[in-house]
C-alpha cells in the first residue's frame, strides 16, 4: 500500500479513469506506466492506445500511429460500456485522433488531464506537426488540467505568440494573459527543467487562468537514474485524485507526493538487463507500487 491511496471516494465502485496514451513495450512510459500508477492509486484504468512504439529503457526507435478508424473503436466501444469520472489524455499521434477525442470530450463530462506529449526525452518527434494547431484549438480548452515540462510550455506559448519569459509567480500577470490566449483553465508547469532543480528542490507551479493565486508545490529534487515516464506518471495521479472528487489543487499535491515516492524507490527496484552498449544511457521505469 502506498501512503497516497485515497478513501475519500463516497461510492462503493472504484474511481475509473480513461487513458488515452501509447504503447512502451518497456513498461515504462505510456499506457503501462499509467495504469500502474492509477491502481496503485485506488482507482481503476482503461485504455485506448493512440501508437505502438518500439522503444526499450536506451530510447525510442519507432512509433506507428494506430489508424483513426481504430482508435476511434477503442474509445466508443469503451464509452458505452463503463462509465468514467476522468480522462488522462498522453501521447496523442496524429490529427485525426486530437479531432476524435475533442469530438468525444464535447459529448462527455470528465475530468480532463491533459499531459502535452510532444516529443520524447530522448528526441522523438511524438505528435505531428500538423497536429498542433488542433491540439491547441481543440483540446487544450477542454482541459481540466495541463501539465507542460518547461520546453512544452515555452512551446505552446511561442504558437500562439505569446512567449512567456519566465513561469514564475512574478510574471503571473502575462502568464494569466498567456492561458487566457490558450483558453486553458489550470497548467501545472512541472519544475523538472526549472532554475532550481540544481539546487535541490523541484518546484511545480500551477497556474490558473481566473484565480490570481499561484501556488508552489515544493519537493525534494531527487537525482534519479531510472525516471522514464514520470510525467506520465504524475498526470495519472492526478487523474485518480480528479476522479476520486479532489480539488485541482489538492489532486497536484497528492499527485506529487506519489510522483516523488515512485521515483525514489525507481532505481532499487529495476529489472535484469544486458550491460549496454558503449555510448548508450538507460532509464527504466519509475517504480509504481513501493511500499
Ligand atoms: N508516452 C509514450 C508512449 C512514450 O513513448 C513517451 C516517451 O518516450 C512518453 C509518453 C513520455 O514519457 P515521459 O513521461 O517520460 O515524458
Amino acid at each position: 500500500m502506498n501512503t497516497a491511496k485515497s478513501t475519500s471516494s463516497t461510492s462503493s465502485t472504484l474511481p475509473s479513469v480513461l487513458v488515452i496514451a501509447g504503447f512502451d513495450p518497456s513498461g515504462g512510459a505510456g499506457v503501462l506506466a499509467d495504469t500502474k500508477t492509477i491502481h496503485a492509486n485506488g482507482g481503476y484504468a482503461a485504455c485506448v492506445i493512440s501508437a505502438i512504439t518500439v522503444q526499450n529503457t536506451q530510447g525510442v526507435k519507432t512509433v506507428d500511429p494506430i489508424d483513426a478508424v481504430t482508435f476511434q473503436a477503442q474509445l466508443s466501444t469503451l464509452a458505452e460500456d463503463m462509465v468514467f469520472d476522468a480522462i488522462k489524455i498522453g501521447m496523442l499521434a496524429s490529427l485525426e485522433q486530437v479531432q476524435i477525442v475533442s469530438e468525444f470530450l464535447k459529448t462527455h463530462n470528465l475530468k480532463v488531464v491533459l499531459d502535452p506529449v510532444l516529443i520524447s526525452s530522448s528526441g522523438q518527434e511524438l505528435l505531428p506537426a500538423n497536429a498542433i494547431p488542433a491540439f491547441i484549438e481543440q483540446l487544450i480548452p477542454k482541459a481540466t488540467l495541463l501539465t507542460p515540462n518547461r520546453p512544452e510550455a515555452d512551446f505552446l506559448a511561442k504558437k500562439i505568440n505569446r512567449p512567456v519569459t519566465h513561469w514564475n509567480q512574478v510574471h503571473r500577470a502575462q502568464i494569466a494573459a498567456t492561458l487566457s490566449h490558450l483558453n486553458c483553465a489550470n497548467l501545472l508547469l512541472k519544475g523538472g527543467h526549472s532554475e532550481t532543480a540544481n539546487q535541490g528542490v523541484a518546484e511545480d507551479w500551477l497556474f490558473s487562468w481566473e484565480d490570481p493565486n499561484v501556488e508552489c508545490f515544493r519537493s525534494p529534487w531527487l537525482k534519479v537514474q531510472h525516471n522514464h515516464g514520470t510525467g506520465c506518471t504524475l498526470a495519472s495521479a492526478i487523474a485518480t485524485q480528479l476522479a476520486f472528487g479532489h480539488s485541482v489543487s489538492k489532486a497536484v499535491e497528492l499527485g506529487k507526493r506519489y510522483l516523488s515516492q515512485a521515483l525514489a524507490h525507481a532505481d532499487q527496484n529495476q529489472p535484469n538487463y544486458h550491460p549496454l552498449p558503449a555510448g548508450k544511457t538507460r532509464h527504466g521505469s519509475l517504480h509504481h507500487f513501493f511500499n
